[in-house]
């Protein structure tokens, strides 16, 4: 397979000698140069439609309230009609409540019962709580403060007619498929799920549930790529454990090729003997990049598979988790056709010291303390899966920085903006 995915100039491998790293602030360009193919879109109902990439322009085609209504249970009155701060007695003429508009104008001196979310009748511009109101036999003395249009929702306050409410791209949360049905749609069209084809690699994995032989250990990264990669809607094809041998792993590349949309795997990337991936993805496509300049992290592998995205992580399971976030997240959101979103950053305050050489982007493991403060995990090694549970997200320390004192100002990105 020719280099021609990758038209920019790709820094060197690092076998052979040469050790220079990729900086993760030249990942974007290059993530943007892979080739993905385009993804189809499907009409789904809003019950189905939680987390998928919208696939459409959703346009506000009327006025949201649709009307004016009461943001009270109350009386509805003409403010023009009341005794100018005095209390006014005022005949009570109807009752409209949500769903029940009343069939005639209100003039100026009447009131009308009215409830929550009902639409006030045409003639009343203010709502008067009915806490605050006396009512008997008919009529109802409203208090001698009331504000003109006090308690009145206005037609259009919320969306008016035409506004672009959500946009192509959108992965939709829960407040937006409110928006939809607020609007009328009953369906969205969404972009196909992303399908991708996941395995480990490595003779010493064995499945969790299996006992532990001398010298192995259970396979964590399958099941954490897997759950970030439900969280990100896609469609997994779980290809298990491959073995640390090279036709294994060409094999299984190869059946991953077959009806899907990407390829992810963990371990075997770095240039020992045991590792088989880089070579196999040569066999069968194109390698674009490996060894990030980031901890934890190096090495990892972006490239194809024929044509289909490859996407290779570390093996330790905390590296996996990062690279993830840092790689394969923002290629499987452009390929499921979503907006681009560079994660969110918090300011926070460091409640430790740290050192790091100059020219790469760490990541330690935060929890947030009270007071806007961050705590490190007392062990930063990239294989402390319990560093991730306990943790609230990922301080980021730029690739400048060498030293953080006690008090100093440091990124924090928070799980929920990376996983
Ligand atoms: P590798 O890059 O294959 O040399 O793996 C680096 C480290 O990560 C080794 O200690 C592996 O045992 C460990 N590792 C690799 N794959 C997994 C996995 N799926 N789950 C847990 N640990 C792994
Ligand atoms: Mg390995």
């Amino acid at each position: 397979m020719p280099d021609t995915h990758f038209p920019l100039p790709l820094p060197a491998p690092c076998c052979g000698g040469d050790h220079r790293l990729l900086p993760v602030a030249s990942l974007g360009a290059l993530l943007d140069r892979v080739e993905i193919p385009g993804a189809g879109a499907e009409t789904v109902g809003l019950g189905d439609a939680v987390g998928r990439v919208l696939a459409e322009d959703i346009v506000a085609t009327g006025d949201l309230p649709s009307r004016d209504c009461s943001a009270m249970d109350g009386y509805a009155v003409a403010f023009d009609g009341l005794e100018p701060g005095r209390p006014s007695t005022l005949p009570v003429v109807g009752r409209v409540a949500a769903g029940h508009p009343l069939d005639r104008p209100v003039r100026r001196g009447e009131a009308v019962r009215i409830f929550t979310g009902a639409a006030l009748p045409d003639g009343c511009d203010t709502v008067v709580m009915q806490e605050h109101c006396a009512a008997a036999e008919g009529f109802v003395t409203l208090p001698p403060a009331v504000a003109r249009n006090a308690n009145r929702r206005r037609r259009g306050e919320d969306v008016s007619a035409g506004t672009l409410c959500l946009a192509r791209g959108a992965v939709l949360r829960p407040q937006d498929i409110g928006m939809a049905a607020a609007l009328g749609h009953a369906a969205l069209r969404v972009r196909a799920p992303v399908r991708v084809a996941v395995f480990s690699t490595g003779d010493e994995l064995c499945e969790p549930g299996e006992p532990l032989g001398d010298g192995r250990i259970h396979d964590i990264n399958r099941y954490t790529l897997t759950a970030m990669l439900k969280r990100l809607g896609c469609a997994v094809t779980d290809l298990g454990i491959v073995r640390d041998d090279r036709r294994s792993v060409v094999g299984t590349l190869a059946e991953a090729a077959c009806g899907h949309d990407l390829i992810v795997t963990s371990g075997g990337m770095s240039v020992g003997e045991e590792d088989h991936v880089k070579a196999a993805v040569g066999e069968l496509g194109s390698l674009g990049f490996w060894r990030l300049a980031v901890k934890p992290g190096k090495p990892v592998a972006v490239g194809h598979v024929g044509a289909v995205p490859f996407v290779g992580l570390p093996g330790n399971p905390v590296a996996v988790m990062v690279t993830f976030a840092l790689v394969a997240r923002p290629l499987i959101r452009r390929i499921a056709g979503a907006a681009a979103a560079e994660p969110r950053r918090w300011q926070v305050a460091a409640d430790f010291a740290h050192d790091k050489p100059a020219g790469r982007r760490d990541y330690l493991r935060g929890r947030l303390l009270d007071g806007g403060r961050v705590a490190k995990f007392r062990h930063d090694g990239s294989h402390v899966i319990s560093s991730m549970v306990e943790a609230d997200g990922l301080i980021e320390l730029r690739d400048g920085t060498t030293r953080i004192e006690p008090g100093d100002r440091v990124d924090f990105l928070p799980f929920a903006e990376l996983l």
